[in-house]
């Protein structure tokens, strides 16, 4: 194999993967999920060295994608120009999609995996798309699946028994709850109840991802409900670009009240467990680094989509971006962390599949310094001890303690 796990699954991501006729990805896999995860359209697929990719099958850039996916006698093998470039797998469908939760909903509607953690959307759609006219973010898919492929109505209940059905069964230590805009400014509020149950009875590490609050307090209260993680979407740093394809957001909130929330998230919740996400292909590579530095300078890491021009979405002719042009970016997201000394990589068995994880994009970067050196040899003892941590916590949950 020419590319390593993380240079092939940046690159899946910008060219895409056609299926050969062989391939049976509904038999041997989950099938194609589009679900509100916005750029998560693709197919699920496992790298060599267990990293998830969710790799962009259904658009038509990826009709004419180098890369071709066989099902052969030995398994799945990505082949390039007719050269195998490496076998892969595909991941499995859950048992517990097909389960249902006591008010009768398939639980593979209430959440689904996005690599090894559960993605929840509870609350209902997002109001730029309610508008007239629409305000929606251009590249937004949600407003095509809500109602198609999940469930628009989710108890607290639903969500808890889906969330120990992944626990349970597929080890997941992570629920990534996600909203968006609210026209009353309640997004945090409606995640509340959600986000207490699940860290009462299920012990597993939360996330959150809204549109930053107006009342910053809003934080302090997710912070003493024990959320682990919270996460701001600005998606495009240039002004110019953010007005143009975040409408809605531009005229609502502005970017100014995402890096405020950024800020201060970061100082209550520590470095490490913020993010700032950006979408790189939509602005120049440049305007994407220096989001990714303004971020780490607050001590948040940025998390950084790829531009995938989703079928039915606004931006559904534009081209993703090149490789070339985003290898620079990612690199960068691995050396700002380590040079602005922040965690990545520390919670157990959190790999994504619609994004490059920290740790992923060190397989972009050549060679590092003796002071990056250092921080990782930092991360890797408090990895060590968060995780010996969690893993009690979590016994004690299960019953297992
Ligand atoms: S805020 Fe934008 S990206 Fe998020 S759900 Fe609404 S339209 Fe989509």
């Amino acid at each position: 194999m020419k590319l390593n796990p993380g240079e092939l699954k940046l690159d899946l991501y910008c060219n895409g993967m056609q299926l050969d006729r062989s391939c049976a990805i509904d038999e041997d896999g989950c099938g194609i999920l589009s679900t509100r995860g916005g750029l998560g359209s693709g197919l699920e697929l496992i790298l060599p060295g267990g990293v998830h990719a969710n790799v962009p099958v259904t658009e038509e850039f990826a009709k004419k994608s180098p890369y071709v996916l066989h099902k052969e006698a030995g398994g799945y093998v990505v082949r390039k120009g007719g050269v195998a470039v490496c076998g892969v797998a595909l991941l499995p469908r859950p048992a517990f999609y097909d389960r249902k939760t006591a008010t009768g909903k398939p639980m593979g509607r209430i959440g689904i995996l996005q690599g090894t953690y559960l993605g929840i959307y509870p609350a209902g759609l997002c109001d730029f798309w309610g508008m007239g006219p629409r305000m929606n973010c251009r590249f937004c898919s949600v407003g095509l699946n809500l109602g198609a492929n999940e469930e628009a109505g989710k108890t607290v209940m639903d969500v808890v028994e889906t969330a120990l059905a992944a626990r349970d069964e597929c080890g997941v230590t992570f629920v990534h709850f996600n909203s968006g805009f609210c026209r009353n400014g309640d997004e945090l509020g409606k995640l509340e109840p959600y986000i207490k149950a699940i860290k009462e009875k299920t012990g597993l590490l939360v996330g959150v991802q809204a549109i930053p609050s107006a009342d910053l307090s809003a934080y302090d209260r997710l912070k003493k409900m024990g959320v682990d993680h919270v996460s701001f979407c600005m998606e495009l740093f240039g002004p110019a670009e953010f007005r143009k394809t975040c409408p809605g957001k531009a005229k609502y909130l502005g970017q100014e009240r995402f890096l405020k929330a950024i800020g201060y998230c970061t100082r209550i919740f520590g470095k490490g467990k913020v993010a700032g996400e950006v979408i790189a292909g939509l602005e120049s590579p440049g305007n994407t680094i220096r989001a990714i530095e303004t971020f780490a300078k607050m001590g948040a890491v940025a998390t950084v989509c790829v531009f995938r021009p989703c079928k039915g979405t606004d931006y559904q002719d534009l081209p993703p971006p090149a490789y070339e042009d985003m290898v620079p970016v990612f690199r960068r997201v691995y050396t700002a962390c380590l040079d602005y000394g922040i965690p990545f990589g520390i919670a157990p068995n959190i790999k994504v599949s619609i994004v490059m994880l920290p740790e992923e994009c060190a397989c972009l970067v050549p060679e590092i310094t003796l002071g990056q050196r250092l921080q990782l040899a930092k991360l890797q003892a408090m990895k060590f001890a968060f995780q010996a941590y969690f893993r009690a916590v979590l016994a004690l949950k299960s019953g297992k303690l």
